[in-house]
């Protein structure tokens, strides 16, 4: 089953305003394995809206409009629907009486423009909405010859959302064929997107029925497989049987097959080992430390360490000797050696990370361009140092840094 969402409001095409209701309906219709084909944004034009409502009845099978449901001259998605559908809307009794109970009840006067909130497309179906006036319409009709299923929901957020839950899923799951669904995420790390999808596509594309995305960040790479059946077993073994595969073929890359952070699972090792971890940082800032401390009880497992910008911190924080940033430079592998050396030492944890390097815009030279940044992992007997240049602007050079540090604690702790 596909679907098009229509969002509706000359609000949502400036650049202050955005769609995302679509994001949450589209969760919601995954769930009963429906398929959003496409995604259109309107603004409040009677004829642009009906030729944007006719356009999805021509292409999906169920139709969703959202916003535009309201009593001002610029509410017109019913009027809309009416054009294209090529009936009349007819003032429901009931609806009217509710409008002006609840007009009494907060001692507003109703005005005439109001009463268009009660207006129904001929054969729908009333949906309440009790945090708003303008109920919502669902219709179940044919056009052009086919059957389609279409919905008039209203626009604000809460409204829309709680009205979606509770009348419109429960019609949906009542009409649509039962269909389970699996899904798994794997994450990948240090890894670019386009060797990872070479070595995966000749694996994923001999499973045309598991839907199969990657997303890709800063040294990080996601890739979500699902899949819909009728029979739920089936479309777990398929999503199980896919992710083995993959995994298989991406081998140590592969740090999570649960969805969970890069940070999770270092601290997850950590503490299966009985380890300690802390960091002197530069040119992160602490966005390592951040990371880290953003997971639950990682007080277990890090202790904590230092953010050594100058000089001075450097050998003053983490015992890095002054001759030693004299001769090579602050950013340099022997510094970055030093730095994971000397936090070690200073926290006594069982492994140190240093992170030093140029994250940019302005401070790079020929010799040492923006992105150059080193990394260095001691565990107080062999100490281990990554040279990288990064591309990309200085939040990116510094989170790619962090990523790289985590994944070496990570491949050092398996
Ligand atoms: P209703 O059907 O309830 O009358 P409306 O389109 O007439 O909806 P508006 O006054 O235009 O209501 O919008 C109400 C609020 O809801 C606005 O803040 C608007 O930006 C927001 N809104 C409308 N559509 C969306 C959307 N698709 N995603 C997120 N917010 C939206
Ligand atoms: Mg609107």
């Amino acid at each position: 089953m596909k679907c098009e969402i229509i969002a509706i409001g000359s609000e949502l095409l400036t650049p202050w305003r955005q769609d995302t209701n679509s994001l949450y309906l589209t969760e919601r219709l995954n769930e009963i394995g429906v398929v959003v084909a496409f995604k259109t944004i309107v603004g409040d034009r009677r004829k642009d809206l009906a030729a944007a409502i006719r356009t999805a009845l021509g292409r999906t099978d169920i139709v969703i409009t959202m916003g535009g449901l309201g009593p001002t001259e610029d509410d017109l998605t019913r009027e809309a629907w009416a054009d294209v559908l090529g009936t009349k809307l007819k003032r429901d009794a009931d609806i009217v009486g509710q409008l002006y109970a609840r007009a009494a009840q907060r001692r507003w006067t109703l005005t005439e423009n109001n009463l268009k909130q009660a207006d129904m497309l001929e054969g729908a179906e009333v949906l309440e909405n009790p945090h708003g006036t303008a109920p919502g319409q669902w219709l179940d009709t044919v056009f052009a010859g086919h059957r389609k299923l279409g919905m008039l929901l209203p626009g604000p957020p809460r409204e829309i959302k709680p009205m979606f839950d509770q009348q419109c899923m429960p019609r949906l799951r009542a009409v649509l064929p039962v269909r389970h669904i699996a899904t798994r995420t794997l994450k990948a790390a240090m890894i670019g997107e386009s060797l990872c999808d070479s070595r995966i596509a000749p694996i994923y594309t001999q499973y045309p029925d598991v839907e199969t995305t990657i997303l890709a960040g800063a040294g990080d790479i996601q890739i979500t497989l699902m899949c819909r059946h009728p029979r739920k077993e089936h479309a777990e073994a398929r999503v199980h049987e896919l992710a083995s595969r993959i995994e298989d073929e991406l081998d140590d890359f592969v740090y999570s097959s649960q969805g969970e952070g890069l940070e999770q699972i270092v601290l997850y090792y950590l503490e299966m080992r009985g380890a300690t971890l802390s960091v002197a940082e530069s040119c992160t800032g602490g966005m390592l430390a951040q990371r880290l401390t953003s997971v639950s009880g990682s007080s277990r497992s890090f202790l904590g360490g230092a953010v050594v910008y100058s000089n001075e911190l450097k050998t003053e924080f983490a015992g890095v000797p002054e001759e030693l940033i004299e001769m090579r430079g602050a950013v340099s592998r022997e510094v970055a050696a030093a730095l994971a050396e000397g936090i070690r030492r200073r926290c006594s944890s069982t492994y140190g990370v240093g992170i030093t390097g140029i994250a940019g815009p302005t401070g790079g030279t020929e010799e040492k361009p923006v992105g150059l940044v080193y990394i260095a992992l001691s565990d107080g007997v062999q100490t281990e140092v990554v040279e990288k240049n990064f591309a990309g602007d200085r939040e990116r050079v510094r989170f790619y840094a962090t990523q790289q540090a985590l994944d070496m604690v990570r491949r050092r702790l398996m």
